[in-house]
């Protein structure tokens, strides 16, 4: 081996050396009519090409939710593929090519369009054929902003998602992905009490050893994705102390974070101010930025040595 294929491969290994597995989520496929959440099929053929070059293995959310259960190391090369709501253009249009790739997925389905037979969404027959090829999690009934929810009215509709997985799929769902990515700790406590194996967000990142398996990152893969450079995120051990949720006077007065990596220096990032960089002193980060926040979901994300990320929403 030499030339261009001995210096691709050697910049891979490269990347394995810094990365952590991945989860990526998709949302539409070949459907232009929604932009924001269509990957069109030459795009989601180009990442899978990228995937297969690259030499990444993309294996069953399964294969990764045993690894970190067991606390193993999680190979730098793994990457699982989700997809999110059940659209029918997966079903028409994405899942010929997951098959002509051999890639293993896993579908959230949320169960209340299918149930009613929307006409975007794919029926229970199609989604028990994909079950051939994949694994199916539930993201809701009704899909529903769940922070705005009480907790009845949550537990309410995971509850009829769940009956929906049994008398449809035949059982139980071991993963559970919140609906727009939306959760605090309050709704985190009530959908863990339904023992699900897995919970995921939507927040980009990576998965590592010490990853939280009710709170696993996923990265979103939308339009053009730059995938190589999201390949390159690394998990960030943090904790969020302050603040816990969307300050109710909309000013983001302090942001307090522990983190659990050496470094002098961190940079925050908060939906609509961009990246400050700020001091780290025997792992604590405290910031005061006193920023007005302008919409009713807020990122807020600690990076430090360029990649390694943690992330905290805000729903108002
Ligand atoms: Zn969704």
């Amino acid at each position: 081996m030499s030339g261009p294929r001995a210096l691709f491969l050697l910049l891979v290994a490269a990347i394995w050396l810094f990365a952590d597995a991945h989860i990526f989520v998709y949302h539409r496929f070949g459907d232009d009519r929604y932009p924001s959440t269509n990957t069109s099929i030459a795009e989601l053929k180009r990442e899978f090409e990228y995937l297969k070059r690259a030499g990444y293995r993309v294996v069953k959310m399964k294969t990764l939710v045993e690894a970190l259960k067991r606390g193993k190391d999680i190979p730098d090369d793994w990457v699982v593929l989700t997809i999110d709501d059940g659209y029918k253009s997966f079903y028409e249009k994405g899942l010929e090519i997951f098959k002509e790739y051999n890639y293993p997925f896993t579908l959230f389905v949320a169960t209340k369009p299918t149930e009613k037979g929307y006409g975007d969404y794919m029926s229970w027959q199609q989604i028990n054929d994909c079950s051939q090829y994949g694994e199916i999690g539930l993201h809701s009934h009704a899909h529903p902003h769940l922070t705005r929810l009480n907790r009845d009215q949550i537990e309410q509709d995971t509850k009829k998602g769940i009956e929906l997985f049994k008398k449809r799929l035949g059982f139980y769902p071991e993963y559970y992905a919140y609906p727009y990515g939306e959760y605090d700790d309050r709704v985190k406590k009530i959908i863990k009490g339904f023992g699900f194996r897995a919970i995921f967000n939507q927040n980009s990142g990576a998965v590592a050893k010490e990853s939280d398996i009710l709170d696993l990152d996923r990265t979103a893969l939308v339009g053009k994705s730059d995938i190589a450079r999201k390949l390159k995120l690394k998990y960030l051990k943090a904790s969020w102390i302050e603040p816990k949720e969307y300050p109710k006077d909309s000013i983001l007065k302090r942001i307090r974070i522990k983190i659990y990596e050496e470094s002098p220096y961190a940079h925050i990032y908060v939906t609509d101010y961009g990246w400050k960089k700020v001091k780290v002193s025997e792992g604590k980060i405290e910031f005061n930025p006193g920023f007005k926040l302008k919409r009713e979901r807020v990122r807020l994300i600690v990076k430090v040595k360029d990649s390694k990320i943690n992330t905290k929403i805000l729903v108002k």
